[in-house]
């Protein structure tokens, strides 16, 4: 979501005769755009600060602004750790971006009261890639998980009409997109507050119809918001990947309760099976944290067991962060880093034997592909199947954009390779 920000800061910028810069040295605007989602990225971003304050030693004339939901978390608070900095908004202010340059070397500004219109903005974007591209389809999030800054940082959730999503994609299309990822916090509950009223299957079948686009994502989608619907529209729709990302984050009910995630162990494997039962080919990714306040031994141990009977394609494990204004922080039984890095790794340990042999069972099989580039060490071209599995293969790179049959003759835990069927 931060990444797709960026591109659309970067079209506004455009748009006012910017360019990019490799780097930072001589550039007249600098803009960091931070995640606080943990304590980490909030790390990375002031030593990145530091960094660049040297920089504008030795070139007064640089602007640097902040960008994001660390900007949105300390406002003016920024300016009072960081007089080197010029301006500071938010990630729902990125409408106004072309005014706030405009005034460039006046005082210091903060604009991070949040654009009530932000979602009804069609604004540019300078996008990264040629074939696949994000669509941002709602902003913000109602849910509160008790961890989460997301809902103070980003505010209530809005949609945007399906009118300018659609308009969008057909725009995509035309200019030679073939992927689309559909991006929402909680894509499933997309269509609260449209005009007329919208489920989120009702969008995916409007985006399947775009000529043009071969393949559909999105993400994320909450367990407590996966309906028999959305299965439907998944399994019919032939555009619509088969690949789910469902952030489970724990095993036991009574943390999922302390979490307010609203489902419990059982009806998240019920929603699994269903899922499995539908697409037996489905990917199924997910979002585990570890070591949240008051988190036991025996908690633990459910989570574990759920990692072992989901047994997903792949997972995303954090150590819980501490985060400000979150209703987890005043929660009792807040664990040693010891304790939480001691879980995060026995997490991994389970999981990637999971992983690999997920991916050694499509040894043997023909995939279809969408060759994107060169691969890493640059001796194959790479590509996606459309479980989203990273797979290299030997190809002209003139077949780099289209969609190939691959059989797969080889698996790791990060990757497959293949060979290009005749
Ligand atoms: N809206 C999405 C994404 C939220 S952020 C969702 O509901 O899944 C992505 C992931 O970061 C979350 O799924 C969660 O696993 C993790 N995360 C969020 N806040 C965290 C915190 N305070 N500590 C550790 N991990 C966190
Ligand atoms: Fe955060 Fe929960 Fe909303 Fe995801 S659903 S953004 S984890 S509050």
């Amino acid at each position: 979501m931060n990444e797709h920000d960026s591109e659309r800061i970067s079209g506004i910028l455009e748009g006012q005769g910017y360019q990019s810069s490799e780097n930072a040295e001589n550039a007249d605007l600098v803009i960091l755009n931070t995640c606080s989602i943990r304590e980490k990225a909030e790390q990375k971003f002031f030593s990145e600060l530091g960094r660049l304050r040297s920089l504008k030693g030795a070139n007064p004339g640089m602007t640097i602004a902040v960008a994001g939901c660390i900007a949105q978390q300390e406002g003016a608070g920024i300016l009072s750790k960081a007089p080197y900095v010029d301006l500071v908004f938010g990630p729902s202010d990125i409408g106004h971006l072309s005014d706030m340059t405009a005034r460039r070397g006046k005082s210091p500004l903060v604009n991070v009261g949040g654009d009530p219109d932000y979602h009804r903005k069609r604004l540019p974007a300078r996008r990264t890639g040629k074939l696949k591209a994000w669509v941002s389809i709602m902003y913000g999030c109602d849910n509160f998980c008790t961890y989460c800054v997301v809902p103070y940082l980003r505010g209530r959730e809005r949609s945007r009409t399906p009118q300018d999503i659609v308009g969008e994609v057909s725009e995509l299309a035309g200019q030679g997109y073939k992927e689309i990822t559909l991006l929402g916090q909680n894509v499933n509950s997309y269509g609260k507050g449209l005009a007329k009223e919208m489920d989120f299957p009702e969008l995916l079948h409007m985006v399947n119809g775009v000529a043009g686009i071969e393949r559909i994502r999105f993400v994320t989608s909450h367990p407590k918001d996966l309906s028999d619907r959305l299965i439907a529209a998944m399994r019919d729709l032939p555009k619509v990947c088969k690949a789910l990302h469902l952030p489970v984050q724990s095993g036991s009910d009574r943390i999922l309760a302390a979490m307010n995630r609203r489902y419990t162990h059982g009806e998240y494997l019920d929603k699994v099976k269903a899922l499995r039962q539908a697409m037996p080919d489905i990917v199924l990714t997910t979002d585990i944290i570890a070591g949240f306040p008051g988190e036991t031994e025996e908690d633990f141990d459910l989570t574990m067991q759920l990692l072992a009977d989901a047994k997903f394609d792949g997972i995303f494990a954090f150590k819980y962060s501490k985060r400000p204004g979150t209703a987890a922080l005043k929660l009792q039984g807040h664990l040693d880093a010891s304790i939480k890095e001691d879980r995060l790794s026995r997490v991994l340990q389970l999981q990637n034997p999971i992983t690999l042999q997920k991916n050694r069972e499509y040894i043997g099989r023909t995939l279809e592909l969408l060759l994107e580039g060169n691969s890493k060490k640059g001796t194959t071209l790479t590509g996606r199947t459309r479980g989203n599995k990273a797979v290299n293969v030997s190809a002209p790179h003139d077949l780099i954009g289209s969609l190939v049959n691959v059989l797969i003759t080889g698996a790791g835990a990060n990757s497959l390779s293949g060979r290009l069927c005749e």
